[in-house]
C-alpha cells in the first residue's frame, strides 16, 4: 500500500456493527482494498475499548497467511479507517451457502479447516483469542482453497472472559452464554474459540450450522445433551468425525479438547462426509 494516494470507494462489501465495509480502489495502482470504517461517534467507554483492540489485535496478528491482512489504519475524527486486503470472494459463509464448494469434498474440508486452526493457533499463541470465529469473519481466496481470519471486533487477551454472550448466537459455547446452569463466572477464553470451531466445521461439512434447526421443531442442542451421538442422526458426518464432534462440543470447557489435539485429529481425520 503506497502512502499519500487516495483511495476512491467504488462499492460496499458489507454491513457492520459500527460501520461499513467499502470495496476502495488504490487511485494509482488500481489495486483494490477491503476499506472498514468504525464510527467514533457516540461510543461508549466499552465499545470504544473494543475498538482499540480490534486495530491493535488485528495489526499485531496480520502477518500469518491464514490471517488477512491490515495494510494501513486512517485515524479521522469520526472513522477509524482500516485498509484491509481484498478477497475478491468474499466471506466463508457466503462460500458454504451460495457456491457449496465443500460440500461432499472431504480434502477441501480438511484443508481449510487447518487453516482455520493454524490461524487460531497463532493467534492463542499471542495470547489473543478471537470469540467471533464465524464463517462470516473469515475470507476465502483462491477459489476457495486459501481462508484468511479476519474482524478482531470482539478479541480480548484474558484469558478467562467476564463478557457473557460475547460473540455470534449458534456459535459460541454454552458457558459463555452464562452457562447450561445460567451461574455467571468468568469463563476460560481458549476452549470458547474452539467450541465456535466445531460449529465451523460442521458448516464446512453438512452446510449448515448445527443448532440452528430450521426444519426440525425439537431443540437440538438439548437432544444432543441427552444423546451426544445425536448429532450423527441429523447430519451427513462420519462416525469419525462425529468422535472429534463430540469433544469439541464437550459441555466441560476443561475437558473439551484443545486446539494441538484437534489439529492432529483433522489431520489423520479420513472421511468427513458421510454419502448416503
Ligand atoms: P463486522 O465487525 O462489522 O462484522 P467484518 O470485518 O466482519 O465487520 O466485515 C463485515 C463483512 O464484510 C464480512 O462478513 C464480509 O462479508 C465483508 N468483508 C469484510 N472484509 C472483507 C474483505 N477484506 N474482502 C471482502 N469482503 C470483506
Ligand atoms: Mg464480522
Ligand atoms: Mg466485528
Amino acid at each position: 500500500f503506497i502512502d499519500n494516494d487516495r483511495l476512491e470507494i467504488v462499492g460496499l462489501l458489507g454491513l457492520g456493527a459500527y460501520g461499513a465495509v467499502y470495496l476502495g480502489r488504490h487511485v494509482l495502482t488500481r489495486k483494490h482494498y477491503a476499506v472498514k470504517c468504525l464510527n467514533r461517534i457516540g461510543l461508549t467507554k466499552r465499545q470504544h475499548g473494543f475498538q482499540q483492540r480490534e486495530i491493535a489485535l488485528h495489526q499485531m496478528l496480520s502477518d500469518h497467511p491464514n490471517i488477512l491482512t491490515l495494510e494501513k489504519v486512517i485515524h479521522t475524527t469520526e472513522c477509524i479507517y482500516m485498509i484491509l486486503e481484498y478477497s475478491r470472494e468474499g466471506d466463508l459463509f457466503n462460500a458454504i451457502t451460495e457456491t457449496n464448494c465443500y460440500a461432499g469434498n472431504d480434502r477441501a474440508i480438511r484443508r481449510v479447516f487447518l487453516q482455520i486452526i493454524d490461524a487460531v493457533m497463532y493467534c492463542h499463541h499471542y495470547g489473543v483469542y478471537h470469540r467471533d470465529l464465524k464463517p462470516e469473519n473469515i475470507l476465502v481466496f483462491e477459489g476457495g482453497t486459501r481462508v484468511k481470519l479476519a474482524d478482531f471486533g470482539l478479541a480480548t487477551t484474558d484469558e478467562d472472559s467476564v463478557d457473557f454472550g460475547c460473540g455470534s448466537t449458534f456459535y459460541f459455547s454454552p458457558e459463555c452464554q452464562g452457562g447450561i446452569h445460567r451461574n455467571s463466572k468468568p469463563y476460560k477464553s481458549a476452549p470458547n474459540d474452539v467450541w465456535s470451531l466445531g460449529v465451523i466445521l460442521i458448516n464446512l461439512t453438512a452446510g449448515r450450522n448445527p443448532w440452528k434447526q430450521a426444519s426440525v421443531k425439537d431443540d437440538t442442542f438439548n437432544a444432543y445433551l441427552q444423546n451426544p451421538d445425536f448429532l450423527l442422526s441429523i447430519l451427513p458426518i462420519t462416525t469419525e468425525l462425529n468422535e472429534i464432534i463430540k469433544r469439541i462440543f464437550c459441555i466441560n470447557p476443561d475437558k473439551r479438547i484443545q486446539l494441538h489435539e484437534l489439529r492432529r485429529q483433522i489431520a489423520s481425520c479420513r472421511h468427513f462426509t458421510r454419502l448416503s
